[in-house]
């Protein structure tokens, strides 16, 4: 029988697909409906050599590419995937389950955004000349070689572009491992970028499990690590990284605070806080998860904030009109309800939601819970699934001690009218991507990273180039060595 996203094979090395049978069997099922809609294959320590391999050796040609040829692979790669958005955007879909109201819009299209600004960008990326009196001294912006990148399961298209964009701009290649969880969707970007004219081995697609991701990361032909996942994961990533002094990016979870005051936009708010909640079913890093609604106008707004929850459209994700979608996995979906249960258990008010959706695939209600309080484990760890805390708060000195009482700080958010507190309020969060009066723009032009646990690096924007590219100084003198031997 053959299933419906089946691709060539599991590993994408050297410009064609590669298989492996002997790996430990990756199980895709399409968590709409549970239907099993691919088999693929975990990289054997053969299938991670000829990918480090081929990416070793594509590596040196490229780097010695003019940066606006490397740049124009990129765009035409750009071009490819917005042409092919339809048939990536449904792929996406069966490999998340995430519905194609956002698919169509923030992840293959994401991707070519990536892949459009580092293809620009490279260009003008130069040194620097140094007058030093009679001598002087220039710096070069030079590649870091191989880069590998490990994806979570939530946006594979953009994880793999977001890494790849700027990693193959700056001169590397890279060697891709999607979360085993999502494998599909890189395996295609490998595709175009061949198409568009990249050379074989430059970007490289290895499936497989954590030990997969172990293995890349401490072989010695690996000179940069770019993780986004779990801030556990970050943490074993980023000590292997460091043994053997290799460069780290780590974009890791969060458990990011959403201040709401009495002043704001009500329904805007609520707008911003079911956006940063519900979507892609909740499974969002930069999540606004701790929502302090300032107590004068809480009631209000739980009342009109579990209206608007129960009127999102839950359904079919293949169904355009669909706006929330099944978990990723059913293992996710019980990870997620059995946070649920610890918060009903602690004493929190469950105010709509909170129940497995009987039926095929792997649906949950949207999940609003008051009275949340600061010492819950609903409060303090990372969920990653459609559950929103409600708190209350009084004054903005108590809130910003609250919203920073976590390990993690990778995002923040405030509503307000009064510009001055707005700007106040975020100077004082602990957060690497803050937002006022909005939540979870990501867009290519402006950094995206955070602070403390959640990671270090940043990812887009021109700050992207510095994390994949070292400075090399070169000293020229201009007359006779001054030495005194
Ligand atoms: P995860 O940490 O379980 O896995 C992430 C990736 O790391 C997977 O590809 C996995 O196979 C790999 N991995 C696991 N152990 C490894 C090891 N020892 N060495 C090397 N690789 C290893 O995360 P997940 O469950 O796939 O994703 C959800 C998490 O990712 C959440 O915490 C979320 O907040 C975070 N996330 C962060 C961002 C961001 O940009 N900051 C974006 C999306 C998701």
């Amino acid at each position: 029988m053959t299933l419906k996203c089946q691709p060539n094979a599991s590993h994408f090395i050297n410009g064609a697909y590669v298989e492996d049978t002997a790996g430990k069997p990756i199980d895709c099922f399409y968590p709409a409906t549970g239907e099993k809609v691919a088999q693929l294959y975990s990289a054997t320590p053969a299938i991670i050599d000829a990918a480090l391999s081929a990416a070793q050796a594509a590596q040196k040609q490229w780097a010695k590419t003019a940066p606006v040829e490397r740049g124009r692979v990129l765009r035409r790669a750009a071009d490819i995937i917005r042409a092919r958005n339809q048939e990536l955007s449904v792929l996406e879909t069966y490999d998340t389950g995430k519905p194609l109201q956002e698919t169509l819009y923030v992840d293959a299209t994401s991707a070519a955004d990536a892949l459009e600004y580092f293809g620009g960008l490279i260009a003008s990326v130069t040194g620097e000349h140094i007058p030093l009196g009679d001598n002087w001294a220039y710096t070069k912006r030079i590649p870091l070689g191989v880069c590998v990148g490990i994806g979570a399961w939530n946006y594979p298209t953009q994880i793999s572009c977001w890494k790849g964009a700027p990693a193959l701009a700056c001169g590397n290649s890279m060697v891709f491992k999607p979360s085993e969880m999502t494998p599909l969707c890189a395996l295609k970007i490998a595709e175009i970028f061949i198409e568009a004219g990249a050379p074989a081995g430059l970007y490289n697609v290895v499936q497989g499990y954590g030990d997969v991701g172990g293995a890349l990361v401490s072989d010695p032909r690996v000179d940069k690590v770019s993780l986004t996942g779990s801030a556990e994961t970050g943490k074993k990533v980023y000590a292997a990284a460091a043994a053997n002094m290799k460069h780290a990016t780590m974009e890791l979870g969060g458990k990011s605070p959403l201040i709401i005051f009495d002043d704001a936009d009500v329904e805007n708010a609520i707008g911003g806080a079911l956006l940063a909640n519900m979507y892609s079913t909740g499974q969002v890093c930069s999540n606004g998860t701790r929502v302090f609604v300032q107590k004068g106008i809480k009631e209000a707004f739980l009342k009109r904030l579990s209206e608007r929850t129960e009127a999102i459209k839950v359904g079919d994700p293949m169904d355009e009109e669909t706006q929330f979608g099944p978990m990723v996995s059913k293992g996710q979906r019980d990870i997620v309800m059995s946070y649920v249960a610890k918060g009903i258990d602690e004493g929190a008010r469950l105010v709509t939601g909170g129940h497995v959706i009987e039926g095929e695939g792997y649906f949950i209600q949207p999940t609003i819970f008051a009275d949340v309080t600061d010492t819950m484990t609903i409060a303090r760890e990372e969920i990653f699934g459609p559950v929103m805390s409600v708190f209350e708060f009084e004054t903005e000195e108590e809130v910003i001690a609250r919203a920073n009482d976590t390990e993690l700080g990778l995002a923040a958010g405030v509503f307000t009218n009064d510009f001055t507190r707005a700007h106040r309020v975020i100077d004082a969060l602990d957060a690497g991507t803050c937002y006022i009066n909005s939540y979870n723009d990501a867009p290519v032009e402006a950094p995206f990273g955070g602070v403390k646990g959640s990671g270090i690096g940043r990812e887009n924007s021109k700050a992207a180039i510095e994390h994949y590219s070292q400075l090399k100084t070169v000293y020229v003198g201009m007359g006779s060595v001054d030495s005194p031997y």
